[in-house]
C-alpha cells in the first residue's frame, strides 16, 4: 500500500461526503453488449452512469470522479479487474466495488474480496439482483442526511458522540469513540497503526504502541463481543480495519 507522509495519513482516509440523492456509478466492462445493457438499465433506475471499456481508463475515471460505486468486470484489457481494485485501494480510494466474475470459483472471489472489492456477482446474473447489491454496498457506507454515519447495523452520531449497534446504545470512552470514528471513516481499508495513533492521541503524543492494542481490545469488547458479526479486523503487523458490511459476516481475520 502506498501511503502519504504520516502527518497527513488521517486526512488521506477522511470520508468523502456525497450529498446528492442521485447515485453515480462507473461501469468498467469490455464486453460492449453487457456494458450497454447495464448502462441503460441503471440509467432507467435513476443512476448517473459512466462507462469504461478497459482497466486503465476505468482506473483514471474512478480516481477523477466522485462515485457512489463501481461495477467492475474482472476480465479486462490493459489492466484486469484485480489490478484495478488493488491500484484504487492503494491510492486511498474506497468507493464501493461490485465485481463481476465469469467463473464462480472460490479462489477468484476470495482474491477480489481480499483486494478490497465489497461484493461480487457471477455472470449471468439478474438485473434486479445487481441493483439490490449496488444499493446495499452504497447505502451501508453513506453518511446519513442528518450527519450521522451508518455502517451496517452501526450508527455513529458525531454531533452528540453517540453510538448504537442494532439499535442498542454502546457506551464508549472518548478515546474508544475517536478510534471507532477513524476506522469507520476508512471502512474497508486497513488503517496503519501510526495513523490510528495520530488520530486518537494526536501527532505529538508519546504513548507506546501497546496502548493502541489495549484500546482496540476495549473497543472490541463493547462493540463486537456481544454480536455474531465482528466489525473490527486486524492486519497483523500493519493496522486495523472496519469491515464493510459484505465482509462482516465472514470469519474474523
Ligand atoms: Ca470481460
Amino acid at each position: 500500500m502506498n501511503l502519504p507522509a504520516s502527518r497527513s495519513l488521517f486526512l488521506h482516509f477522511a470520508i468523502t461526503l456525497i450529498d446528492t440523492a442521485q447515485m453515480r456509478i462507473l461501469i468498467v466492462e469490455d464486453e460492449h453488449r453487457m456494458a450497454e445493457l447495464l448502462r441503460k438499465g441503471l440509467y432507467e433506475h435513476g443512476y448517473t452512469v459512466m462507462t469504461a471499456c478497459d482497466g486503465e481508463t476505468g482506473l483514471q475515471m474512478a480516481t477523477a470522479h466522485e462515485l457512489d460505486s463501481i461495477v467492475l468486470d474482472i476480465g479486462l484489457p490493459k489492466m484486469n479487474g484485480y489490478q484495478l481494485i488493488q491500484a484504487l485501494r492503494a491510492g486511498g480510494c474506497r468507493t464501493p466495488v461490485l465485481m463481476l466474475t465469469a467463473r464462480d470459483t472460490e479462489d477468484e472471489i476470495i482474491r477480489g474480496l481480499d483486494l478490497g472489492a465489497d461484493d461480487y456477482l457471477t455472470k449471468p446474473f439478474s438485473f434486479p439482483e445487481l441493483v439490490a447489491r449496488l444499493q446495499s454496498i452504497t447505502r451501508n457506507h453513506r453518511e446519513m442526511g442528518d450527519g450521522r454515519i451508518k455502517a451496517g447495523d452501526l450508527v455513529l452520531d458525531p454531533a452528540r458522540r453517540l453510538v448504537t449497534r442494532a439499535d442498542e446504545s454502546v457506551e464508549l470512552t472518548r478515546l474508544e469513540y475517536q478510534l471507532l470514528l477513524c476506522l469507520v471513516r476508512a471502512a474497508g481499508q486497513c488503517v496503519p497503526r501510526q495513523a490510528l495513533m495520530e488520530c486518537v492521541w494526536g501527532a505529538d503524543s508519546t504513548v507506546g504502541p501497546t496502548a493502541l492494542d489495549v484500546l482496540v481490545n476495549a473497543l472490541r469488547a463493547k462493540l463486537d463481543a456481544p454480536f455474531r458479526k465482528k466489525l473490527i479486523g486486524t492486519v497483523r503487523g500493519s493496522g486495523y480495519f472496519f469491515k464493510r458490511v459484505a465482509d462482516a459476516g465472514k470469519a474474523a481475520r
